[in-house]
């Protein structure tokens, strides 16, 4: 198994702790996968996404076992005709980022690591210091000032060690590289690690095994760094490679229309992503100005035929009130999603008839 860069090819062990290729170029993971026994996994008593192990780069015997909180199989909800909700607030951290950070967790682990770095805008950071509590392994997490206080007061509790940056997203980027550059850290990176997509891409096997074996139609997805996304789409090209699924799936994705660097080079037909001045969104999950992965997100969008729209602030407020008064408390971000599938399917009627899929990222108690 080794990191491979999207641009010149190069190989890297995993030992080596690095982040990016030399050359600039962002990495990915190189290593032979075997296609999942959906007739056995349906019948799994681990009601975890570690049913999936074979589809994994881990050992069925192996270090995950101590690490595992029981995170992922969370259920799909019906909530309108032909759409569903997949309720990832169940998880438990409280969102998505369970299924990567446990596998990138697990990963520094079995290297023998015991100090990690990561950025986060909230989530992503918890969710690490979490995994990272359990396996014995220290963290840093830095954040923005301006996250919200529950989320900061999660990460406090699991003992790790935080850093509030003044500024924007991308200076707390830079200020958690800094550290990883002089100290020689693993940075467990829900954007640079391609790890963590190999936890997030169990979200469309859970999907497909959910639906009977078969794919919706199209899958809204949000969008900041595109960590669902990116997993996603290595899911659809497993499956199809696997002979599961005939066509990919449709990716609608949504950005807050405040910051929408995706949406912004989507519609101008470009293939790298520029810098946006940010307008300030309540959608602070999705806050990301200058996305790394830019060009794959755009790639994946494109290759399945799919779409990016952005959303209003009062479209994002509305929605989140909307879902509350069906059950359903999400965080403000994650409302996002909803604002999104009801501009859709009036952009594209047709969608009507389609099966949709929407994701419930994060949970409401973790918004201000
Ligand atoms: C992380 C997150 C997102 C967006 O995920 P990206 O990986 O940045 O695209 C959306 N909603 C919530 C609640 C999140 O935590
Ligand atoms: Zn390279």
């Amino acid at each position: 198994m080794d990191y491979i860069c999207f641009e010149c090819h190069s190989t890297y062990p995993l030992e080596g702790n690095k982040w990016k290729c030399d050359c600039g170029g962002l990495l990915s993971l190189e290593y032979e996968k075997k296609a999942i026994d959906f007739t056995e996994t349906a019948t799994s008593r681990n009601h975890s996404l570690w049913k999936y192990i074979n589809a994994l780069p881990f050992e069925k015997e192996d270090v995950w076992q101590e690490i595992s909180l029981g995170e992922g199989d969370t259920p799909l909800i019906k909530i309108g005709h032909n759409v569903y909700a997949k309720a990832e607030y169940y998880m438990p951290t409280l969102s998505f980022k369970d299924r990567g950070a446990v596998l990138l967790i697990a990963m520094a682990k079995k290297l023998g690591i015991e100090r990690v770095v990561a950025d986060s805008s909230g989530n992503a950071g918890t969710a690490i210091a979490a995994y990272g509590a359990r396996a014995g392994i220290q963290c840093d997490i830095f954040v923005p000032e301006s996250t919200s206080s529950k989320k900061i007061a999660q990460i406090e509790a699991h003992g790790a060690v935080i850093h509030k940056i003044p500024g924007t997203r991308e200076d707390t980027a830079n200020a958690a590289i800094a550290m990883v550059e002089n100290t020689d850290s693993f940075y467990a990176s829900h954007i640079y690690n391609p790890i963590f997509w190999e936890g997030t891409k169990t979200y469309v096997y859970e999907i497909f095994e959910q639906m009977n074996n078969k794919m919706p139609d199209a899958f809204i997805i949000p969008v900041g760094n595109g960590t669902l996304l990116m997993g996603a789409y290595i899911a659809f090209q497993e499956l199809l490679a696997s002979g599961h699924i005939k066509k990919m799936p449709k990716i609608l994705a949504v950005q807050a229309e405040n910051c929408a660097p995706i949406m912004k080079a989507f519609e101008e037909g470009r293939d790298t992503v520029e810098p946006v001045e940010h307008s300030g969104t309540l959608a602070e999950g999705i806050a990301i100005a200058a996305p790394a992965r830019g060009t794959e997100i755009l790639h994946a969008i494109w290759e399945t035929g799919g779409d990016i729209i952005g959303v209003s602030e009062e479209s994002i407020i509305e929605a989140r009130k909307q879902l509350a008064l069906q059950g359903i408390y999400v965080e403000i971000t994650s409302a996002a999603n909803y604002a999104g599938y009801l501009q859709y399917v009036e952009k594209y009627p047709e969608l009507k008839e389609q099966q949709l899929v929407l994701p419930l990222c994060g949970a409401g108690i973790k918004s201000n």
